[in-house]
């Protein structure tokens, strides 16, 4: 640090002081000089009568002997005093005695000046006494010398004040050394060794050590410096470690060969690093403040932090995930989240590891392990481990599946006449075929050679139907596979066989089951190939049989071969109420067929849906004929029975309407049969669909009363108007019976809920008249008559008045 001279204390300090005394010299000199004039005045005027005082007898003296010569002595001694320089001697006549003068001081500027302080008389007249006095008219006269006296007075002034000045000039001088000497410079020195302090590593011996404040001051400076050198080193050192464990975790994030996350326990990420960003192929920036949830496919970010609340402190948890990356791809990763507290703040540190390649491997792995390399279809492994499960499942719900062991028929001619790369093709193509027709919940496996093994899980509730099911698959795969094989420019032709098993049967596991499908497929290859054996021969009847009910109902649709038939529904007084239309297939070969044999066929195979519609149109245009040929009053509807899948379907309002208006036929005039379970099972739908056509007139009848869940609470919301007492309540129905109790309640029911009740099934009159007593006014049965072809209902309607009673 360099200072100017001028800016020093020392320097300031003297010239204060100088300015100061100069000051105050100047005013005690001025001073001084004021009040030396008063003296100066007084001590001229003194010496002036000491001279008059001198000479005054000795002029008088000389004025009475008229004493010329010595006058002029006198006068003379007169103007040898340097203030005087006239003197006259005055006679007591007034005569001039004697007269002596000089020349008066030079009159110069300083004279003049002194002559203005001066300002006092110069020119003194004494009287002279002489005794005996005459006229008093003796003097002595004295003219003062002013500009000599004022000289003299200036001259001294000036020195006074030139001495003044002068001892200011050196006063403040010896300050100026003293202060710099004693101030200034030690507080140079210091400032220069504080100077030091800032660049040295030591401390510089002290610049000043007397025991002053100073001393004291630069003590404390050396003390400080002391003090923050050891916290500044303290901090280095902090720093220093600092740095060394930021630089190592940094290096051991950016080196580290895994996607690592800092996250807070929210699962915001704070910080990630060089992996991350490449294993989700953004900037490491971009993660920052994001939740670690928007890079992965599992989580939410409140299932994160559920799962971050469970990490303890020394127990890190790890999980798979895969993780999202920018293009949208996925990653899959192996996740070890470690709980860390910093700073009394906690953290999840994330160590995210790329495992598709582990990932890739377990695929090949699995797929070596359960596929089938030539096909990629299942192997037998696999197989057996998905039927094992689904054979636990259906045991659980009752349900059916079943097992088809295929084999190809020429398969081993083809392959050792043309080679193996031509089996290969081939049997590849097969397993293509087979992946295609069958359902997406089939597994379809290769067990080796030219062996193929399908699994239908949940293939029917009731092993029948499964059965049916399962036969109607192998049929298209019979058809698919014998489409002929294009490889290779070969035209090939290698039809299969197969072998069915119905699972679950609790006596037999997965491999019985099997062996069972084996077995049948063994069958097959012995009663001539390109067919299908069920293992259960009862089984392959029925589903045979099925086959052919279903085959057949396609046929009856198209050749007409359908009737509805009626049976009279009666009133207690035997009069015809209406009539329930039954169905009837008339097949070419075995004539009538009862619906018994084929509704649930058509039922479970959708068929229905279509016979429903064209039974619901028939029934309607058979009312719209007998209404032209006229129809009694008593006469009240005509009951069409309505399968649930039927009523199910989303048209079935629309189509019902649109029917009665082609026809022309009032809704009052028909009843639709629809069981309760149905109605159970879709509550809400069936509710609705009943409100819509009631509002056209339409009733509605509970079929088979007593035989679904008889939940009459349930029944009271629906627009039901019709209850039909099942056929097994009435059957041998006797009073005061067990049975009779039934019916009594459902009859009481059924009139507390405004429902008109029928007998269904009344054979006898005895039954007729144990419902008549229980209160049942509503009869269907043999007893009036069995069900008619519309042309006998028709005649028998035209005999008015009759008795069914035989
Ligand atoms: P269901 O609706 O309960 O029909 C009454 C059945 O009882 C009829 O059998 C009828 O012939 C028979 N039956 C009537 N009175 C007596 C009797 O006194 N004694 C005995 N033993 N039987 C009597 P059917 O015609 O064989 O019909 C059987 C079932 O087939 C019907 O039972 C119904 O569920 C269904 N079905 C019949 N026709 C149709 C139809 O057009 N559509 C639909 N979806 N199902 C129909
Ligand atoms: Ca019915
Ligand atoms: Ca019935």
């Amino acid at each position: 640090m360099s200072f100017k001279f001028i800016h020093r204390i020392a320097f300031k300090q003297a010239r204060s002081v100088l300015l100061i005394s100069v000051l105050l010299g100047f005013i005690s000199a001025s001073w001084q000089i004021y009040m030396d004039i008063d003296l100066e005045k007084q001590r001229i005027k003194q010496t002036v009568a000491r001279i008059i005082n001198l000479h005054q007898d000795t002029a008088a003296r000389t004025v009475y002997n008229l004493d010329t010569l010595q006058g002029e002595e006198i006068t003379a001694a007169l103007i040898l005093s340097p203030i005087i320089h006239h003197a006259t001697i005055i006679d007591d006549f007034g005569d001039n005695l004697a007269t002596s003068s000089r020349d008066p001081a030079d009159k110069t500027w300083l004279a003049s000046m002194g002559s203005h302080f001066f300002q006092f008389n110069s020119h003194i007249e004494e009287p002279l006494i002489i005794t005996p006095p005459n006229q008093n008219n003796a003097r002595l006269i004295i003219d003062l010398d002013t500009a000599h006296i004022a000289n003299t007075y200036v001259h001294r002034a000036i020195a006074n004040l030139f001495m003044t000045l002068i001892s200011s000039v050196i006063l403040a001088t010896i300050f100026l050394v003293l202060i710099y000497r004693y101030l200034s410079q030690p507080i140079l020195d210091i400032a220069n060794w504080v100077n030091q302090l800032r660049q040295s590593e030591v401390c510089p011996p002290l610049p000043y050590n007397k025991p002053d404040e100073l001393g004291d001051l630069a003590a404390g400076f050396a003390r400080l410096w002391e003090e923050r050198k050891e916290k500044t080193d303290q901090l280095n050192e902090t720093i220093n470690r600092l740095s060394k464990s930021e630089h190592f975790s940094r290096s051991l994030m950016d080196n580290a060969g895994d996607a690592m996350f800092l996250c807070l326990p929210d699962s915001t990420i704070i910080r990630a690093n060089h992996q991350a960003a490449d294993s989700l192929k953004t900037d490491e920036d971009s993660f920052i403040g994001k939740s670690l949830a928007k890079f992965s496919k599992n989580f939410t970010a409140k299932t994160l932090q559920e799962l971050f609340a469970t990490i303890g402190d020394k127990q890190p948890c790890t999980l798979e995930d895969i993780q999202i990356n920018s293009l949208g791809e996925f990653v899959p990763v192996e996740a070890r989240c470690i709980r860390m507290c910093l700073n009394d703040k906690d953290y999840i540190l994330i160590l995210a590891r790329d495992i598709s390649v582990r990932k890739k491997a377990e695929q090949q792995i699995f797929e070596l392990a359960f596929f089938d390399t030539l096909t990629g279809l299942a192997n037998r492994r696999l197989f057996i481990d998905r039927l094992n499960t689904a054979m636990q499942f259906h045991q659980d719900n009752q349900h059916y599946g079943a097992v088809l062991y295929m084999d190809l028929d020429r398969f081993k001619t083809i392959n050792d006449s043309l080679g193996h790369s031509i089996g290969d093709a081939i049997l590849c193509e097969v397993a293509k075929r087979l992946t295609r027709i069958l359902p997406e919940n089939a597994t379809c496996a290769r067990f080796g050679g030219d062996e193929f093994v399908a699994l239908l899980p949940d293939t029917g509730q009731s092993a029948e139907l499964c059965a049916e099911i399962a036969a109607n698959h192998a049929l298209q795969i019979l058809e698919e596979l014998v489409i002929p094989f294009e490889v290779d420019g070969h035209q090939l032709f290698c039809s299969t066989s197969i072998g069915i098993a119905i699972f679950p049967d609790k006596k037999h596991s997965a491999m019985e089951t099997l062996r069972h499908a084996d077995t049948a497929l063994y069958r097959v290859k012995t009663l001539g190939r390109n067919s299908f054996q069920f293992f259960d021969p009862e089984m392959q009847s029925s589903a045979q049989e099925r086959l052919e009910v279903e085959k057949g109902l396609h046929q009856a649709l198209k050749n007409n071969e359908f009737e509805l038939w009626f049976q009279p529904q009666v009133s207690s007084d035997d009069k015809i109420l209406g009539a329930e239309a039954l169905l009837r297939w008339r097949h070419p070969d075995k004539g009538i067929i009862m619906p018994g044999s084929f509704i649930q066929i058509a039922e479970e195979s959708g068929q229905i849906v279509e016979i429903g519609n064209w039974i619901l149109l028939l029934a309607l245009k058979q009312l719209a004929a007998w209404r032209e040929q006229g129809l009694p009053e008593s006469f009240k509807r005509l009951a069409i029975n309505i399968s649930p899948l039927q009523f199910m379907q989303v048209d079935f309002v629309d189509r019902v309407l649109e029917m009665l208006d082609q026809t022309r036929i009032p809704g009052l005039l028909i009843e639709l049969e629809i069981t309760e379970n149905m109605l159970l099972n879709n509550f809400e739908i069936a509710s609705n669909k009943m409100k819509l056509l009631k509002k056209r007139g339409i009733s509605f009848a509970i079929d088979d009363f007593g035989t679904g869940y008889s939940s009459l609470r349930y029944l009271h919301y629906l627009p039901l108007d019709v209850l039909k007492i099942d056929r097994s309540f009435v059957t041998g129905l006797r009073p005061s019976s067990e049975l009779a109790a039934i019916v009594a309640v459902i009859i009481a029911t059924a009139d507390r809920l405004n429902l008109t009740v029928i007998a269904e099934g009344v054979e006898t009159l005895n039954e007729k008249s144990a419902l008549m007593e229980l209160g049942c006014n509503g009869f269907q049965g043999y007893l009036f008559s069995r069900p008619l072809t519309a042309q006998q209902f028709y005649d028998k309607l035209q005999q008015a008045e009759q008795t069914f009673l035989v």
